[in-house]
């Protein structure tokens, strides 16, 4: 049988070794099997030829048939380009080329009859075509051209020749390689029941379609597989890592729990974090370790469920800890819990770098006596000097800043791996979860405690900044205090920098009753930490800032987010940064300052924030807007790279499908071990897929 995958492209008819070079350099394609898995981006109908006097600006392609009457070069060193004068008897178009003039002038010649197809513009009263392709009229078989297939090629592909008409032949010469099916990749019984054709009809479908119809069929092939294989690895890992690890059985809803609820509560739960708490709980009790994503939009209150649940597993036994990802959160998570947890008879203790000498030796003896309940901390818990005497339970806030080696060196710090819960508040669309995490739980808080004011957004041009202030000044004279926020982004940091300091003189000087901070990524830690609690302490009404206070800072008092700039930042940054406000009882402003000239994009995610403040509205438009190669956590699992067809943005329901199949065909056999499973056994080992396991986050 033809093995597709251990045959070197460079021996296919077409190819040679230069080709091959350029192949595998630029598109990382070197055996037959790459060729083959290497999709068109797009399809034209192409059965149509246009007349020269029809043609219009708007439309996006046209072909036209006729021939070259003289060409011409116009202009000078960089600025020369090359024009054909074509016609078709109708009218005279100008075909343009800016670069390949020699090679353009050698290969066509004038009378003779060609096909030429592109983008047409209007430019001077005539219709202009730039770099067009040509083939001579004889050659073109136009019942054939209904979909014509087109692929993605680089400058230096199309400078060697090696464009798109080019790939489509080394394409058919392989097609007429294949004479008998390819090796399968899913089991018949499956085939059948999700009503997919065979891979080998659609690999040659979707290279060379006939209608639409079939066009569709075969590409809901193709992304099933994709899509089914990802879904069935981690499904495979999940059941593996159940298996594997046993988890501590919080079988007990104790005292500390109870006299909480009772006592102590300062407000009744929302309904999510009721769910969210009982869903926690069953996963403690089940006997298996928890792996739990809890994600829940800025403000939604996950604190309170991560003390809650820290009490269940207090209530068995065992201790806990918290971290976050910088001192200044740490410290509010540690005087929140402390103030909750007060009267409760409970030990909770904050280690953090900055805690020292007696103090911390006091607090590491307490953690390996077990007589520290909660631990409150950042990276420093991490250290191999903190030893616990019973860790069952680790709760870590705002989860991207840690890093998964990180993650690692907190299972060693217990005799099994603890519980763990990783709360965000940046959401993840549902799809991508599912891609990303396949089967770890994610718990959703999906309602808001109740009283809390949308926070109206508006958005401001730049050249307003009379008005800006002016709302500012308002809300300051209410004795309210705001966040002012510059971008930072690494590339033009010194123009940013410029920007935040002039922004802060300006401030400083329009605002001058008022204090004003300032905190930017380039002061030490320290610093920042001391100039944020001035403000938290409301020593300074304005803080002005980069993106630093994105996560997790809570002022109650700060009831106005201005973002310069706005346009810089990506969506789910925006909603990050306006949820610093919002958190008391007033009603909340956030002013998004642009410039004037916006692309639609970013016109459209200004608009977004202006219409919703409901975090996974914005994640879903951001993975729509964006696509999603953009979102956190895709880059680094290369699933963007897996995924050639599929799209998490649009593919929901056949990723739900997939997902369901695979759930259900690990459950039944886990190990791929049946006969009717067999080949998709055989088929992951030789994907050998996700080279890490994102099913375990923690
Ligand atoms: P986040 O999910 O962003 O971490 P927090 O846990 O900081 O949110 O909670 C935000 C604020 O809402 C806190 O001041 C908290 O005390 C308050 N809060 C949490 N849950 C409720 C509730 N059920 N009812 C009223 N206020 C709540
Ligand atoms: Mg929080």
């Amino acid at each position: 049988m033809l093995d597709l995958d251990q045959r070197d492209v460079k021996y296919l008819p077409g190819v040679g070794p230069a080709r091959a070079a350029l192949l595998k350099g630029e598109l990382q394609i070197s055996t037959l099997h790459d060729l083959l898995y290497y999709f068109p981006y797009k399809y034209i109908d192409r059965s149509r030829i246009f007349r020269i006097k029809e043609v219009d600006g708007t439309m996006p392609y046209i072909q036209l048939k006729g021939k070259i009457l003289s060409f011409e070069q116009i202009g000078e060193g960089r600025r020369q380009r090359l024009v054909a004068h074509f016609t078709d008897g109708t009218g005279v178009a100008d075909l343009v080329w800016f670069s390949g003039i020699k090679y353009t002038t050698d290969r066509y010649r004038p009378g003779v009859e060609y096909v030429i197809f592109g983008k047409p513009t209007i430019f001077g009263g005539r219709v202009n075509v730039a770099h067009p392709e040509i083939d001579l009229e004889a050659n073109i078989n136009f019942s054939e051209m209904g979909m014509q297939p087109y692929y993605n090629t680089t400058e230096r592909m199309k400078k060697a020749g090696l464009n798109s008409a080019a790939l489509r032949k080394l394409l058919r010469n392989l097609m007429d390689l294949i004479v008998e099916p390819l090796p399968e990749t899913l089991p018949e019984w499956l085939r059948e029941k999700e009503r997919l054709i065979p891979l080998t009809d659609a690999l040659k479908v979707i290279h060379n379609p006939k209608t639409p119809l079939e066009l569709r069929l075969a590409q809901l092939r193709l992304k099933f597989d994709e899509l089914f294989y990802v879904q069935l690895n981690l499904a495979r890992f999940a059941s593996d890592r159940q298996r594997r690890f046993k988890g501590f059985v919080f079988s007990r809803v104790g005292e500390k729990f109870n006299s909480f609820y009772r006592e102590k509560l300062p407000f009744d739960l929302t309904g999510a974090q009721k769910r969210v708490i009982r869903e926690i709980r069953n996963d403690m009790g089940s006997g298996r370790q928890m792996n739990r994503l809890l994600q829940g939009d800025v403000g939604s209150g996950k604190t309170m469920v991560a003390l809650m649940t820290m009490l269940i597993a207090i209530d068995n036994g065992y201790q806990t800890c918290i971290m976050a990802p910088t001192e200044i959160l740490s410290e509010q998570h540690y005087a929140n819990i402390s103030r909750y947890a007060d009267g409760l008879g409970l030990r909770v203790e904050l280690l953090t770098g900055s805690i020292k000498g007696k103090r911390r030796e006091s607090i590491l003896k307490g953690l390996s006596e077990g007589s520290v309940n909660i631990l409150v901390s950042t990276h420093a818990v991490l250290e191999d000097q903190v030893e616990f005497s019973r860790l069952g339970f680790v709760v870590i806030d705002e989860q991207h800043r840690f890093g998964v080696a990180q993650r690692a060196r907190l299972w060693n710090k217990s005799i099994m791996p603890p519980h763990v819960l990783v709360m965000t508040a940046t959401p993840i669309p549902r799809t991508l979860a599912m891609t990303l995490y396949g089967d770890l739980d994610v718990s959703v808080i999906d309602e808001l405690p109740p009283g809390r004011k949308p926070i109206q957004t508006e958005h401001y041009y730049d050249g307003n900044h009379t008005s800006v202030y002016a709302f500012l000044d308002r809300e300051l004279k209410k004795g309210r205090q705001a966040y002012i926020v510059y971008p930072l982004i690494e590339e033009s940091e010194k123009i940013d920098l410029k920007n935040l300091e002039e922004g802060y003189l300006t401030v400083c000087e329009r605002f001058s009753g008022y204090g004003v901070s300032k905190v930017h990524g380039r002061m030490k830690p320290a610093e920042k930490d001391a100039e944020m609690q001035r403000f938290k302490r409301n020593e300074t009404q304005i803080m002005v800032a980069t993106t630093v206070i994105e996560v997790g800072v809570d002022v109650p008092n700060a009831s106005i987010m201005v973002i310069e700039n706005a346009n810089r930042f990506g969506l789910s940054q925006l909603h990050q940064l306006r949820g610093r406000v919002g958190r008391g009882a007033d009603q909340s402003f956030c002013l998004l300052v642009t410039p004037y000239q916006l692309s639609e994009d970013t016109r459209k995610r200004i608009e977004i924030m202006t219409v919703t403040c409901d975090g996974f509205e914005i994640a879903e438009a951001d993975l729509k807007l964006r696509g999603p190669g953009d979102l956190e956590g895709t880059q680094q699992s290369g699933i963007a790279f897996e995924l050639r067809l599929a799209n998490l943005a649009r593919d929901g329901a056949l990723i739900e499908r997939c997902r369901e199949l695979a759930r259900d065909i690990i459950t039944a056999d886990p190990e791929l071990c049946s006969a009717e499973n067999n080949l998709m056994a055989k088929v992951l080992r030789r994907l050998k897929k996700s080279p890490f396991d994102w099913s375990s986050i923690s």
